[in-house]
């Protein structure tokens, strides 16, 4: 089978693989449908991702069909349309019996797939501990609404969760990319009074105007003003940065207001300042870090429910065989690209 691998620093390569065996009783085999390219790729592929494995099949956003299943595994049986999530984890030990599966001790535990383990931007994928990270699709639902569940959704999803929003509330959300517009769907669920959006890109600003009227869009530059304006209370109540540019952390805590939630969801190249001397008195929460990916089950069911939608973010499709093309597109932002997917199956 044909398999996008992290050959070396720079370098992604198609090459041929044998087909994954189960190894584990409770592992199973996934024929993957579809795929698509993260942000977290590209972070492979430019060697900032120390623990990602030389050798690897790339790729830990996926949905397929179950085509094997081990001894111990009751969840789903071979058949079954399911997503995959991000995380691997093993469901028993004291961070996943508390929800936080990003902490999974398990040796395995933690983001494997496409980085440590064989991913899915190929045929077919080993999942391990199947019973937690794959999720029945609803029939209703297609591959493509489901798509982004086990990975950017889980993130947006996460987000919202772990902010405390409330209905009088003011939410900034910092960057609108594909994990930004998902936190940003997953805000909307929790009916703020005022969703601000501050993102640099033009072409990502117009796509937010045209399928989030009700969303306030401000630029980086005039973001403090902008929010100052249209806070109640000299700041937002709760900030989102999920840019992780060069100056968007200091632009979210200086964005939020005194006693304000600040959820760090993105990921930076570079340690990030905290001046605490400038801020001691505005008594902020900050929560930071990983995606805790163990909602897939009432996401995939919000969906089906016609409350989240994220088909508008699918902009591009490829077969397998073209994904040297997709990441091009999608790496250097081309052609108004938010998530392309890969059609593997
Ligand atoms: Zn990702
Ligand atoms: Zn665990």
């Amino acid at each position: 089978m044909l398999a996008y691998t992290y050959i070396e620093r720079g370098k992604f390569e198609l090459v041929e693989k044998p087909r994954p065996r189960l190894e584990h009783p409770r592992d199973a085999i996934v024929r993957v449908t579809l795929g698509s390219i993260c942000t977290s790729d590209l972070h492979i592929k430019h060697g900032s991702v120390p623990r990602a494995v030389p050798g690897i099949t790339v790729g830990h956003e996926m949905v397929g069909v179950v085509e094997e299943v081990g001894a111990e595994v009751t969840h789903v049986r071979p058949g079954d349309r399911v997503t995959v999530n991000v995380e691997t984890f093993c469901g028993e030990c004291f961070f996943c019996r508390h929800g936080y599966v990003n902490n999974c001790t398990d040796p395995n535990g933690g983001w494997a797939l496409g980085c440590r383990i064989d991913g899915g931007q190929t045929e077919y994928v080993r999942v391990p501990f199947a019973d937690q990270g794959l999720d029945r699709i609803p029939d209703s639902v297609s591959d493509e609404q489901a798509l982004f569940t086990g990975d950017i959704l889980a993130t947006g999803f996460w987000a919202a969760r772990i902010s405390e929003i409330k209905e009088e509330d003011t939410v900034l959300i910092i960057g609108a990319g594909p994990t930004g517009i998902c936190a940003l769907l997953c805000v909307m669920l929790k009916r703020p009074k005022r969703i601000i959006v501050c993102e640099k890109s033009e072409e990502r600003v117009r796509f937010v105007r045209e399928h989030y009227p009700d969303v306030l869009v401000t630029g980086p530059e005039e973001c403090k003003e902008f929010v100052l304006a249209h806070c109640d209370h000299g700041g937002a109540d709760v900030v989102m940065e999920v840019a992780g540019a060069g100056d968007t952390f200091r632009l979210a805590w200086d964005c939020a207001c005194p006693n304000a939630v600040v959820t760090v969801v993105a990921l930076y190249d570079n340690p990030q300042i905290l001046p605490l001397p400038d801020m001691y008195g505005k008594n902020l929460t900050f929560k930071t870090g990983g995606v805790d990916g163990c909602d897939c089950a009432e996401i995939l069911r919000l969906i089906e429910e016609g409350k989240i939608d994220t088909t508008p973010l699918i902009t591009h499709r490829f077969p397998l065989s073209r994904i040297e093309e997709a990441y091009r597109i999608f790496e250097n932002r081309l052609d108004g690209v938010i998530k392309v997917v890969v059609e593997c199956g």
